[in-house]
């Protein structure tokens, strides 16, 4: 059997979310069931495999939103989709420079692939941390959710307009194992769907993250019935453009979508003004999206580089302000990727947003 049939394990034809769902998360073959994805000798690299400097960034902000809820007794901090643990660990670090912040958290990580949650369960220790899978068994406190690459990571489904007729771009697998993708129209249902969420007007082409409004509804369910909110770091865009955002990636090279499937990770631009429409529709209240950039700088990355700098011989210092400006460099990561804040709180909390 060809090595690509095994991701066709029901059926032949398939919506081309699912597929993605069968190539990354497979239990068997999934790209994310497999191996360690992150870091140099994996397929790409994140922020807090770069810099510690952007962990450090993120921790100051959740202690800042402790404290604007009016230091809760119980605080409930979620990472979703903790990768290789890296980013955890340097909050902790953070956390504990907090004695009465600390003494009130609870730490849970939300990670749906067992390689990555073994590295985790390696990487990460400590009774104040847990793992989770469903936000419901978080009985009381604020709950804050922290997502960097999480969304983008999550299968989305695509359209096509011809004519003036909406078409679901399908995936077939044929007789030679040859992979092929189709159009097949939708019915009303679904535009009804992609209309709530303003996707069809003037777009010819149209990508849609069914996968992750599904984590998003148990994510706002859970900061409505507990208070809080959810922080999301992602590569994305403001507008939507008609454009075909799915890329493959392997050995931080790119990668045609149907080749070396299950070895290659496979992620998509999320759209930064289809999330804050959600959040809007779900009552919750949004910053303004800035950029990584913009909120690093503004949580004050660049004096905490230079005061760790003060002492360092002159290969240290290079080492540190090289990762920052890979974090921060318009042209790499620091405009094209993007956060967001949406929250349920009586007062703004605009801490690394203004
Ligand atoms: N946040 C990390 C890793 C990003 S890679 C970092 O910045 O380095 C995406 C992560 O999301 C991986 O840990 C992946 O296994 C996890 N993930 C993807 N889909 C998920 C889902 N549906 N539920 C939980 N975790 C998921």
């Amino acid at each position: 059997m060809k090595s690509i049939n095994k991701y066709f394990p029901k059926s032949k034809m398939i919506p081309i979310d699912k597929f993605i769902a069968n190539a990354l998360y497979d239990k068997n073959y999934g790209y994310y069931s497999k191996k360690i994805p992150l870091g140099k000798d994996g397929d790409f690299i994140t922020a807090p495999e770069i810099s510690f400097l952007f962990s450090e960034m993120l921790a100051l902000w959740v202690v800042s939103f402790w404290e604007h809820l009016d230091k809760p007794k119980i605080f409930n901090i979620i990472e979703l989709g903790p990768g290789s643990g890296r980013m955890c660990s340097t909050l902790i670090k953070v956390f504990r420079k907090f004695p009465e912040f600390f003494s009130c958290i609870n730490i849970f990580l939300y990670e749906k692939s067992k390689i990555l949650k073994k590295l985790q369960k390696k990487n990460l220790y400590g009774e104040k941390l847990k793992w989770i899978n469903d936000f419901k068994n978080i009985k009381s406190g604020p709950v804050i959710f922290l997502g960097n690459e999480f969304f983008d990571a999550l299968p989305i489904k695509q359209y096509k307009k011809v004519n003036n007729t909406l078409y679901e771009k399908y995936v077939k697998l044929g007789s030679n194992s040859e992979v092929k993708t189709f159009l097949k129209k939708i019915n009303l249902k679904t535009i009804k769907e992609l209309k709530k969420f303003n996707l069809i007007k003037n777009q010819s082409f149209i990508e849609f993250p069914e996968q992750g409004i599904k984590e998003l509804n148990l994510i706002t369910t859970a900061i409505k019935r507990l208070n809080g909110g959810l922080l999301l770091i992602d590569y994305g865009f403001l507008k939507q453009k008609s454009k075909d955002t799915l890329q493959s990636v392997k050995n931080h090279k790119k990668n045609e979508l149907f080749n070396n499937v299950g070895d290659a990770d496979i992620t998509s631009l999320v759209n930064f003004d289809l999330l804050k429409n959600y959040f809007k529709r779900k009552m919750l209240k949004t910053n303004n999206v800035v950029t990584q950039e913009f909120f690093l700088k503004k949580m004050g990355i660049i004096n905490r580089a230079e005061i760790l700098s003060v002492g360092m011989n002159f290969k240290e210092k290079s080492e540190i302000f090289y990762r920052l400006q890979r974090l921060l460099n318009p042209l790499q990561m620091g405009r094209l990727f993007k956060v967001i804040f949406a929250f349920k709180s009586k007062n703004k909390f605009s801490t690394g947003f203004i």
